[in-house]
């Protein structure tokens, strides 16, 4: 079978439909194809999403895929002293990435896209040494699907990242291994409030999270660097369960509904994301924040972009590397200091000893962190905080390098 599209986009995850439902709104021609026959499962995601962070502006969360709205974070310093990031009003969400992702196909879809799920692309089509489409395994049988332009929005496994040497292999270090409950019966103190948990012992250059869904139902899992810490993920997990004094009280009638894994690029974005007629969004861009993890806002917003680059790019029948370096340009210009920012954070924090985040902690503890850092007095206050402090002073000086605090 022989098929034809001006846009191909391939993977139907928020960076996949995000780019459809903004090329659809310029009046672009789309097609989505994705492996899977069921978009959205298994779920491989907390399933938190920010409500003015990246992404929301882009397109309309669906409401029936909205689970529970949360006003902000406390986070668990290793030795379990609290701090709370928490706005009066909520600002995200849980969500159910089961219904998020078939609604927003269903979105594009009715406004236009056509969708071939149960597709699975296993090669790149070429003429005369340029991109020009993909042959696909749907069903059994082989398809070939021609294409303007194609985006490659299939995750952080990605095929046309691999195919196309855009990303060849992810190094084992910028891979975080997840793996996550969700779970039932679980002892919740704010129901508006995303829990982290940090520590060596609890997880290696990651975090414990608790998402809750509702009053006792929470998603609670973790990531760990790759090649780091003695255990896998999974192993991890059932100890801050079992063990952590914290994680046995909220886990201590709890029981396990699901169970997922998953991986995370935590590397920052690839060196380049574009070729003549191919374009990079989401995971398979490596368009992930390289602390918390979050990719839905960041695929989003830069599949939005890529979905307008690319109706203007065919509209001007120039779909070369050099006409779609304006998505290169424009994403790398909303986010690219703040993946650079965070990734030097990261190793600032890998490294970092447990007495330290506990130290920081202890500070910041009770006080109104939403003040602080919405009004960018962080760095006076924890200057005056860690006058006599060789420790936190020398952590001031790098975030201060880092231009993360003045
Ligand atoms: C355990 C875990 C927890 C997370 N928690 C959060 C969170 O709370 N908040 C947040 O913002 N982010 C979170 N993330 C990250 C987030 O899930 C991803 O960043 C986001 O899904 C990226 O969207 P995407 O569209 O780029 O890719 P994906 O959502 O991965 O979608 C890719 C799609 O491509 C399809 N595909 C793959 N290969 C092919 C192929 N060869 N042919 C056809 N189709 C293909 C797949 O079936 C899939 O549907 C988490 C990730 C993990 C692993």
């Amino acid at each position: 079978m022989e098929l034809k599209t001006d846009i191909l986009i391939v993977g139907a995850g928020p960076g996949g439909t995000a780019t459809a439902i903004s090329a659809l709104k310029k009046g672009g021609k789309v097609l989505i194809v994705d492996r899977k026959t069921n978009v959205g499962v298994p779920v491989q995601c907390g399933e938190a999403i920010g409500k003015t962070g990246p992404g929301i502006a882009e397109i309309e969360i669906p409401e029936i895929a909205i689970l529970n709205p949360i006003r902000g974070f406390r986070i668990y310093s290793p030795n379990l002293t609290k701090v709370d990031y928490a706005k009066p009003e909520p600002d995200g969400y849980i969500i159910d990435r089961r219904i998020f992702d078939k609604e927003l196909l269903a979105k594009a879809c009715e406004m236009g896209a056509e969708a071939l799920v149960g597709t699975n692309v296993t090669e790149l089509l070429y003429k005369k040494d340029q991109i020009k489409g993909v042959v696909a395994s749907r069903f059994g049988q082989k398809i070939e699907i021609a294409a303007e332009v194609i985006v490659g929005a299939d995750g952080v496994n990605s095929t046309i990242a691999k195919l196309s040497g855009l990303r060849k292999n992810i190094k084992l270090k910028d891979i975080e291994s997840c793996a996550q409950f969700e779970m039932v019966n679980v002892k919740i103190d704010d129901v508006d409030l995303l829990e982290f948990y940090l520590g060596k012992q609890v997880s290696p250059r990651g975090y414990v999270w608790v998402f809750p869904k509702s009053e006792n139902r929470a998603n609670i899992g973790l990531g760990i660097g790759g090649g780091m810490g003695e255990k896998t993920a999974l192993e991890y997990l059932n100890d801050f369960i079992k063990h952590n004094s914290r994680g046995k009280e909220i886990c201590k009638n709890a029981k396990v509904i699901e169970f997922r894994v998953g991986a995370l690029p935590m590397g920052g974005p690839n060196p380049k994301n574009i070729l003549d007629n191919l374009i990079l969004v989401g995971d398979a861009a490596g368009q992930v924040h390289p602390i918390t993890g979050g990719g839905m806002g960041y695929a989003i917003v830069c599949g939005s972009i890529a979905g307008e680059v690319a109706v203007d790019a065919i509209t001007e029948e120039d779909t070369s590397e050099e006409a779609l370096s304006l998505y290169e340009a424009l994403w790398r210009e909303k986010y690219g200091k703040e993946f650079e920012q965070m990734l030097n954070l990261q190793k600032l924090l890998t490294e970092a000893e447990d007495s330290l985040l506990d130290k920081l902690a202890q500070i910041l503890s009770g006080q109104n962190v939403v003040e602080l850092t919405a009004g960018k007095k962080i760095g006076i206050f924890l200057k005056a905080a860690a006058k006599r402090d060789k420790q936190l002073l020398n952590l001031l000086n790098q975030l201060r390098n880092l231009q993360l605090v003045q």
